[in-house]
């Protein structure tokens, strides 16, 4: 491992596995831990995790020996064994829990295919991971081995992308995308390069992370024929951060591949701003750009997972303007029902009033900013070339209040329960008196 500041660790019980045995990714795949007797190799189990492992129907469990590896066998409660060994917690249900919280399953026009937001997708192709983390957002259909995704699921995929010209981003999940044989991901993402309306493809994968050996210079090779390709990795905790995550991330960045991170706020894991702070400092050492701290779904199994979102904002109050700019992520909550990503932070708008805005920074100094007293919106003609593509989705939200003609967005039912009669019974017959004033619009009434 060329000169990296990050530790290499492999825990005594595989202290003898010959060194081209751990380094390659097929060892550690077939050689994953996920029994009582498995774990007992490395640290004493607590009750509740042995009262967890031998629970029937529980999500399942299988970690790389490389990944378990990182463990204190000292520590129980070590923040990388709470993520990928499972406690009786895991059983508990609790107010708000839902089986497909962010409401998948209703956005997906055919299977695996969620098409939530105007422009992109997200596009599961496997239910396979090489762990499994506790608090997985898709535990409701990740892990099983019987059941994965066909080549006609696939075909379905992409015959709708075909057929969708609004899609310009395909962010590829599952399960874990580099998981799949080298054969299956290339034959997905050439598919999708021969779309010509997809702009660029996306992968999200854990892949690096726990089994860093899988990213060889023929899976660069492979991925680098498909740019513009973008990668987000996801790392929790700043321990997880070694040599063989290092040199990983390396290749991938030599093939070209931006590399993101997204992480999940994770009580007693990581919900901490200093932990966060080495995260964040150490992910851009990696070269790894971290874009999003997801507030804790609420999914079935992570009750004990979740923390205030206060927790998240206190975070970002701890990052921006403490640290560099490009290592503060966007703090998310993945709307329950289907909303999508919120992004949420600290207020930096203390007040404002005619031409003058009151601001505060990270260190609590207030300032003005004067604004502009000429300020003339520009030309329509500027932005024409550019506006059909966002404004066809029917998606144009608040943004389409500001820029479009919708006056206001209403909930359901809204006009039918606002209709009190009033048209029966209005104050004058002449109709004229409730015509717009027009005011600003050049054509005063005499
Ligand atoms: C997160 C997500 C995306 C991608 O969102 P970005 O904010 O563009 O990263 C797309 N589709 C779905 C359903 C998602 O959950």
């Amino acid at each position: 491992m060329s000169n990296t500041p990050f530790p290499s660790k492999r825990a005594p019980a595989f202290a003898d596995v010959p060194d081209e045995k751990w380094t390659d990714w097929r060892w550690q795949l077939s050689h994953r831990l996920n029994s009582v007797e498995d774990f007992e190799q490395l640290f004493p189990l607590s009750e509740s995790e042995r009262k967890a492992l031998s629970q029937q129907g529980l999500f399942r469990v299988d970690i790389t020996p490389y990944f378990a590896s990182l463990i204190d066998p000292d520590d129980p409660s070590d923040p990388i064994r709470k993520q990928v060994i499972p406690t009786a917690e895991e059983i508990l249900p609790y107010t708000g829990m839902m089986e497909d919280s962010l409401a998948e399953d209703r956005h997906s026009p055919v299977p695996g295919l969620v098409h939530r937001y105007p422009d992109r997708v997200l596009m599961l192709i496997t239910t396979q991971c090489a762990c499994y983390c506790r608090y997985c957002t898709r535990s409701r259909i990740v892990g099983d081995p019987s059941q994965t995704f066909s080549s006609e699921d696939f075909e379905a995929q992409l015959d709708y992308l075909r057929r969708t010209p609004q899609v310009r981003d395909v962010l590829l999940s599952g399960g874990d995308p580099l998981t799949l044989s080298p054969r299956v991901l290339e034959r997905i993402l050439r598919a999708l390069r021969e779309i010509p309306h997809i702009e660029i493809v996306r992968i999200g994968s854990r892949v690096p992370v726990f089994m860093p050996q899988r990213i060889t210079s023929e899976l660069t090779d492979l991925l680098q024929q498909f740019h513009p390709l973008w990668l987000n990795i996801h790392v929790n905790h700043p321990n997880e951060i070694t040599a063989e995550l290092a040199e990983a991330c390396d290749k991938l960045s030599r093939a070209g591949i931006p590399l993101g991170n997204q992480s999940v706020l994770l009580a007693g894991v990581n919900d901490d701003a200093f932990i966060q702070r080495r995260l964040v400092q150490d992910l851009v050492r990696i070269r790894v750009r971290p874009y999003y701290l997801y507030q804790c779904d609420l999914v079935e199994g992570a009750g004990h997972f979740r923390t205030p979102v206060a927790k998240g904002i206190g975070i970002i109050e701890a990052l921006r303007g403490h640290t560099s700019g490009f290592a503060v992520p966007t703090y998310v909550v993945d709307a329950p029902g289907g909303g999508g990503k919120i992004p949420l932070g600290p207020n930096y708008l203390i007040s404002m009033s005619d031409h003058k805005i009151v601001l505060r920074n990270y260190e609590g100094y207030i300032t003005t900013y004067e604004e502009p007293l000429d300020y003339k919106p520009p030309d329509a003609r500027l932005a024409a070339p550019f506006k059909k593509a966002i404004s066809e989705s029917g998606q144009d939200g608040v943004f389409g209040l500001l820029d479009g003609d919708e006056m206001s967005i209403k909930p359901e039912g809204f006009d039918q329960l606002h209709v009190r009669g009033g048209s029966q019974h209005r104050l004058r017959a002449d109709s004229s008196k409730w015509s717009p004033l027009g005011i600003g619009s050049g054509e005063e009434e005499e």
